[in-house]
């Protein structure tokens, strides 16, 4: 049994009768309908303003009815006509950056997964905390220039998207270096990025056994980033920051990519560790998360960041990934969520996975 994470007031306005899942129109949504229509679910979209008319080009994910907000700053008013609509929501990486995490925690709303997990996510104080109790490797902090003694990369708190993170091959590129704000210097790892779509489920009691439910491996993408990601062919860092082009990390897209096998139990490893660790500090991570890292040439795999739910990279797999198809056929991560609401609901426990 997991640990219930909602009130019975909180899942009064799902009390007997069936969820509607319903979600931000954007990021991953068209996944998030696309999955529980596919279960069976009704299915709501919240829009800024009018509905996106792109919805109409995808029959399969155009979910059954709208709710519109003026502007963004009015998310968080829609609890009421939410709570009406029987809805659960499922929450992605814009929702929760439109509303900030503090509106979001206050949202009077059934939503998918624990967000508790929202105060040690959205600080990286905190995130490091988790990880490093955790027994997760990350790249090394410098709390004091002095210390570094190799490439680095310096990280402003709250940069959104990269912009403005600073790349110093070493030591004495770091000298010229002018921050505007407070910021982190951390190790700059050399190696292959992978961003691995995992699924921890509290009910599950069978598989790969984490807790007291068991975890899934969904997916797996890489991020392309602009400006780093092609900034080679304009030619050396040194000469483009001479003529002041500087590298940014902004996503502009995913693809997909796969682990050598022998490593899958290394990232099975790291993902346990996390979900362990979650449930000890604030009873659990639910759902969908992703653990995005660094696997070094020595094969060891640092961890620079976790999402804890769905990221936008999962739509590539929306009729399944390489991984999701030896669980189910065709499983997207957005479906999954769809299963386990249901199971829970069927199984009596949606306290479990909702908060
Ligand atoms: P973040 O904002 O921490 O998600 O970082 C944005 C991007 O910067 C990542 O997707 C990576 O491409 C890159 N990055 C972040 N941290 C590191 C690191 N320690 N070493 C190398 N690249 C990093």
């Amino acid at each position: 049994m997991g640990v219930p994470l909602a009130t019975e007031a909180r899942l009064a306005s799902i009390r007997d009768r069936v969820p509607t899942v319903a979600t931000l129109c954007s990021h991953s949504s068209l996944q998030i309908f696309h999955g529980a229509k596919a279960e069976g679910l009704p299915t709501l979209g919240i829009s800024v303003g009018k509905p996106p008319r792109f919805y109409d080009a995808f029959p399969l994910a155009r979910p059954d009815r709208f709710i519109s907000v003026p502007h963004v700053k009015d998310l968080g008013g829609a609890d009421a006509r939410l709570r009406e609509a029987g809805a659960i929501v499922v929450p992605h990486g814009s929702f929760v950056e439109y509303l900030g995490p503090e509106a979001f925690s206050r949202l009077d709303v059934p939503v998918f997964g624990n967000r508790a997990v929202l105060a040690w996510e959205s600080d990286r104080e905190k995130e490091r905390e988790w990880l490093d109790s955790a027994g997760v490797s990350m790249p090394t902090r410098y709390d004091d220039p002095s210390e570094v003694d190799g490439p680095v990369i310096v990280k402003y708190h709250g940069a959104k998207g990269g912009k403005g993170f600073f790349l110093a091959k070493n030591r004495e590129a770091l000298a010229d270096f002018r921050p505007t704000g407070p910021f982190v210097i951390q190790e700059y790892v050399l190696g292959t990025r992978y961003y691995m779509h995992f699924f921890y489920s509290p009910l599950s009691d069978r598989g790969y056994r984490v807790g007291h439910g068991s975890l899934e491996l969904l997916g797996m993408d890489r991020r392309d980033e602009a400006n780093i990601d092609e900034l080679y062919k304009l030619g050396a860092q040194e000469e483009l920051l001479k003529a002041g082009i500087r590298p940014t990390f902004v996503v502009t897209g995913n693809v997909p990519v796969i682990l050598r096998e022998s490593l899958l139990e290394k990232a099975f490893d790291v993902a346990a560790r996390i979900v362990e660790r979650s449930i000890e500090l604030f009873g659990g991570m639910v759902g969908p998360f992703c653990v995005e890292g660094i696997m070094t040439e020595e094969l060891e795999f640092k961890v620079f960041e976790i999402s804890t739910r769905i990221v936008a990279g999962t739509n590539l797999f929306i009729s399944g990934s390489p991984y999701s198809d030896l669980v189910e056929p065709g499983l997207s991560t957005g479906r999954r969520i769809a299963q386990e609401i249901l199971r829970a609901k069927s199984e009596g426990r949606l306290a479990e996975v909702l908060s």
